[in-house]
């Protein structure tokens, strides 16, 4: 009889450890959900974001040098040139291909240098949706770096990230047509001269002029619950702290969200323990949101930013408060990390897809 138990208590351990490891996804699975859930009663499974074959094939749209997303916008993007307009059809063309609502939202602003033309892209997959989750970035280049500068950083990184997550979520989008995701690609964000209020953030200023006089085809303002903004990601070793006061909730939310998937092993470790900081910062930055915040809409800011408290951190990563390549001939395919970029890539994925779950779910 004593025989019989120590052999059964021998052997328990071990097959308890065969059946952990047979069912260790699975088994880790159900328990982070299971956390999740208590913790955050919307929280849900986003693992078809996250396996091995999205990853090959995130990779494969996003690397600097093959990326079928990135590399073609990898050109000097300059206002009213050629390459602009390359850069703007590629855009539209992607998510016309994709079946999503595509508008040129065109419009003139007398500059420093005479009147210019500014095209703003706005893409929809439900226009008919009264509520919307805007994503943004801008895609013109610094116009005073000249024609060799191809802002990967700033921001055709952002932009590619835009368009792979609306390949990525197009099909789960499908029967989403309460909250529809909406992105917009701003025009004219670079200053012409030098910056400064009224020498930045052309496209923005005239989207948001017209669409408060709702000049906008499917662009209202009061239709935004949330716009995101996406500038200078795809450098290392990213900074990212809470800029804007009245999206604490959203802020929140995108920490507990990286927290997750790094317990759970889902983002490469390059080092560092979280993107998204602890901390209020006491200055925003100047972007293409500002008209959009001046007309009351919730904005989350993300972009690698160190604020000046934090100078001395920047200093011994070798930068200042943006990244190194900022604004250099240096922010080109070879300021693009990879690891960064899948990490980034799909924790705002994560962070739509549970958005739209749980304005879903009210
Ligand atoms: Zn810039």
């Amino acid at each position: 009889m004593l025989k019989r138990k120590t052999i059964f208590t021998l052997l328990l351990p071990i097959l308890l450890s065969f059946y952990f490891y047979t069912n260790r996804s699975t088994l880790w699975g159900s328990i982070i959900t299971y956390i999740s859930k208590k913790e955050h009663p919307n929280f849900i499974s986003y693992g078809r974001f996250i396996n091995s074959s999205t990853r090959t094939k995130v990779n494969g749209r996003l690397s600097p040098t093959t990326g079928t997303l990135l590399k073609p916008l990898l050109i000097s993007r300059i206002i009213e040139t050629e390459n602009h307009k390359l850069a703007r059809e590629f855009i539209a063309d992607s998510l016309k291909g994709l079946g999503w609502d595509v508008y040129i939202h065109e419009a003139e602003m007398d500059t420093a240098l005479g009147v210019k033309t500014f095209r703003n892209i706005i893409a929809t997959k439900y226009p008919q949706a009264k509520d919307k989750i805007v994503l943004s970035a801008h895609y013109d280049t610094n116009p005073v770096l000249g024609t060799t500068f191809v802002g990967a950083i700033d921001s055709a990184l952002p932009c590619a990230m835009l368009l792979d997550l609306a390949i990525e979520m197009n099909d789960y989008l499908n029967d989403k047509v309460e909250l529809s995701l909406q992105l917009v690609f701003f025009d004219g964000e670079e200053a012409l001269q030098s910056w400064s209020s009224t020498d930045s953030i052309y496209g923005a200023r005239l989207l948001a002029r017209d669409a408060k006089l709702n000049l906008v085809p499917n662009f209202k303002i009061e239709d935004i619950k949330l716009l995101v903004l996406l500038d200078l990601l795809g450098a290392p070793r990213p900074f990212f702290a809470q800029l804007i006061a009245k999206t604490g909730k959203e802020y929140k939310r995108l920490r507990f969200i990286e927290k997750s998937l790094r317990n759970e092993g889902l983002l490469f470790d390059d080092g560092e323990n979280e993107y998204f900081r602890d901390y209020q910062a006491f200055n925003s930055v100047e972007d293409d949101h500002i008209p959009f915040l001046e007309l009351g809409v919730k904005v989350l800011h993300i972009i690698d930013y160190i604020p000046y408290e934090f100078m001395g951190y920047a200093q011994s990563l070798g930068r200042r408060e943006f990244p190194s390549v900022w604004h250099t001939l240096n922010d080109d395919e070879n300021a693009i990390d990879s690891k960064t970029t899948w990490n980034l890539s799909i924790l705002i994925k994560v962070f739509v897809f549970d958005y739209i779950e749980n304005v879903n779910k009210k």
